[in-house]
């Protein structure tokens, strides 16, 4: 069974349809990076999936359940943004485990998961730093911890490391890939990157004006691209 699936998936806002009705599953387990240029509704499909957008047509199952009308915290997901939205006034020990401090997990609990993802991500040694101590990238791999301390069966992506510099973002991808093949999750990528997203996905998919152009393997899109539009993007250098 599909881990996420998106069924004739539409959002409007107001008259303007910017999502037309897309179909898809995300296998459990499963790397997909859904890419496009700007505007071409990544984020919203996103967000509807993560329950911050409502859905305006269609259906998103999580797990082989509607979640159309659950709230975030009900989808079994977690979202990491561009924008990594820490708390300021928090130590990073205290970020990483206010989601469960908020679900009300004892002590112990929240210790147990927090050092655990902080040994994954390397972040044991800035454990009690505040975010204006740290580097973009140790701040992106805190937001990080934040997610992976729920254990959700699903990761939400939005343009992660847009905002790191060069070096970073590859030094980043790389974690993500090792993140990935140690927590195995489902993950759902969205970048306008088109090497981050063939050097991370098992899938990638390409979005164009609200619909999916295509969907394959880095392979098959780079070597039998269905449309000139998809030829050009994953073609074209970053
Ligand atoms: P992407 O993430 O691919 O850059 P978005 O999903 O953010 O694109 O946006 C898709 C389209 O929806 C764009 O045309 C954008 O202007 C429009 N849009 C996004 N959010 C809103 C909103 N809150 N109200 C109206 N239009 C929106
Ligand atoms: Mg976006």
């Amino acid at each position: 069974m599909a881990q996420v699936s998106l069924k004739k998936l539409v959002k409007s806002y107001g008259a303007l349809q910017v999502v037309h009705g897309i179909d898809l599953d995300v296998a459990d387990g499963e790397f997909v990076a859904l890419v496009g240029p700007s505007g071409c509704g990544k984020s919203t499909t996103l967000r509807m999936i993560a329950g911050l957008e409502s859905v305006s047509g269609g259906a998103i199952e999580i797990g082989g359940v509607v979640v159309n009308d659950l709230p975030p915290r009900d989808r079994n997901i977690s979202m990491v943004f561009q924008s990594y939205a820490l708390y300021p006034h928090m130590t990073v020990r205290e970020n990483m485990g206010f989601s469960l401090k908020i679900a009300k997990q004892p002590q112990s609990e929240i210790d147990r998961q927090v050092n655990e993802a902080a040994a994954i991500l390397g972040l044991d040694a800035l454990m009690e730093r505040r975010p204006a101590q740290l580097s973009g990238g140790q701040r992106q791999r805190v937001a990080m911890g934040r997610a992976i301390v729920r254990h959700p069966e699903v990761f939400l992506f939005d343009e992660p490391l847009s905002n790191l510099d060069a070096k970073l973002r590859t030094q980043m991808r790389t974690e993500i890939k090792k993140l990935h093949a140690k927590v195995q999750s489902t993950v759902v990528y969205v970048t306008h990157d088109q090497v981050e997203a063939m050097t991370l996905a098992d899938r990638i998919v390409i979005m164009r004006d609200g619909y999916i152009e295509q969907v394959g393997t880095p392979d098959e899109v780079f070597k039998r691209p269905a449309s000139r539009f998809v030829a050009g993007f994953i073609g074209s250098p970053p």
